[in-house]
């Protein structure tokens, strides 16, 4: 293993000495920080590193919705949170998602504003009532200045096939990126704007001084004035706060041929959620299933979430279908009671920003604005 100590003098001039920031995390949170700090000051020597190969929690891993509020949700949250918190989060996801189209071109991170439906069950109580969706209308209106965002499509089933729903819930502007491709393009606007990134790299210990960090790696250490740690579900060995990992699990099928879905969708409150991505289907969820085993910084799978995602894709989303499963994988979130980030100066050189829940694509851009804006 070659330690930082022995490399050579090119070496640690271009990547690992005189370091302004150093960002521990390369996912959306990480890049964007970077991103932004360069915005501040052009001259700030910053360097992003991660402990994996690639992005190594859950922004490579995701589902890809453009999402900020689906109605089952929404209600969901007003029956728990107060009123101001819940339009907050609501008002905080739809900036973010601007934010991340101001770094990144729609275009190059296949985003599609293709509509989200709220499907919801012939077997479950529907909660959602006319009056609602005025009201969740008007709110959402004096945050995004779009009227009529929500409304009620009965037709869902007849338009793409589905079985066992009743009604659906459509919010117009919501929509879908290829998430690989996000991460690729905040990479390049990373490296274009001078930002060096070492990925393999994994940050051990971090020891604090009012004038520097330095932080412990497998390769030794490396000094750097200030610290931003976007490790989102992996935080809990930084910091003492509310936050807990949380896997999520995905599958998708192979090319269906004559596949009619085409958009996102949300079903029982948004454990579950589906896309087609192309003519594939992609189905995740099923974390409410069992909470405490899911709550886990491993990465994998388990038989009774996988199943139960089996039978919706068979019973509810595409019985008509033939289809074989092609991929499945995992990824980590940081979850809390809270549905708020934490974006806080841990001391006078070190920042952190975690604990995306389920929104990171909608809320990380505008995470790492203000954790760039902290400095
Ligand atoms: C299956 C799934 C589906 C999802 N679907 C959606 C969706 O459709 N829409 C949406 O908005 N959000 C979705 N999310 C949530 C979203 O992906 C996350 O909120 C977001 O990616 C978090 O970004 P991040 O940069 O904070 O963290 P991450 O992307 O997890 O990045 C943290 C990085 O820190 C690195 N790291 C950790 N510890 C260390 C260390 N000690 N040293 C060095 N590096 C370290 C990790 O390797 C990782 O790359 C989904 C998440 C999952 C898992």
């Amino acid at each position: 293993m070659l330690r930082i100590d022995n490399l050579s003098y090119w070496e640690k001039s271009t990547y690992l000495e005189n370091i302004d920031f150093l960002i521990i995390g390369s996912g959306i949170v990480g890049l964007t920080t970077a991103i932004f700090l360069k915005k501040k000051n052009k001259n700030y020597k910053v360097l992003v590193i991660d402990r994996g190969y690639l992005p190594t929690g859950a922004s490579t891993k995701n589902a890809g919705f453009t999402c900020f509020g689906s109605p089952t949700e929404l209600f969901d949250d007003l029956q728990n949170m107060n009123e101001l918190t819940v339009w907050d989060t609501f008002s905080n996801r739809y900036m973010g998602l601007n934010t991340l189209f101001e770094l990144v071109q729609k275009d190059k991170i296949a985003y599609r504003e293709c509509k989200s439906w709220d499907i919801i069950s012939s077997k479950k109580n529907n909660d959602i009532t006319k009056d609602f969706i005025e009201y969740i209308n008007q709110k959402a209106y004096e945050i995004t200045g779009v009227k009529e965002i929500y409304h009620e499509d009965k037709l869902i089933t007849s338009k793409f096939g589905f079985e066992g729903i009743n009604t659906s819930y459509c919010n117009k502007l919501e929509g879908a990126i290829h998430t690989g491709k996000m991460i690729q393009e905040l990479y390049k606007k990373a490296i274009l704007n001078d930002v060096n990134v070492l990925f393999g790299m994994n940050a051990e210990k971090l020891d604090h001084s009012a004038q520097e960090n330095v932080i412990e790696t497998q390769f030794g250490e490396i000094k750097a004035k200030n610290t931003i740690i976007a490790t989102n579900g992996f935080a809990k060995k930084w910091i003492k706060d509310d936050i807990l990992p949380a896997r999520a699990q995905v599958i998708i099928t192979n090319e269906i041929p004559d596949l009619k879905i085409n958009g996102t969708f949300h079903y029982e409150k948004g454990y579950y959620y589906f896309r087609n991505v192309g003519n594939r289907l992609l189905l995740g969820g099923g974390r409410n299933l069992d909470f405490k085993g899911e709550t886990t910084e491993e990465f994998g799978s388990s038989e009774q979430i996988r199943l139960k995602l089996l039978e919706l894709l068979k019973n509810v989303i595409l019985p008509k279908h033939t289809y074989e499963i092609q991929d499945s994988w995992s990824g980590i979130m940081g979850v809390g009671k809270s549905k708020s980030p934490i974006i806080k100066k841990i001391n006078n050189n070190t920042a952190i920003g975690v604990r995306m829940g389920g929104m990171g694509v909608a809320i990380g851009a505008q995470v790492g604005k203000k954790l760039a804006d902290l400095f």
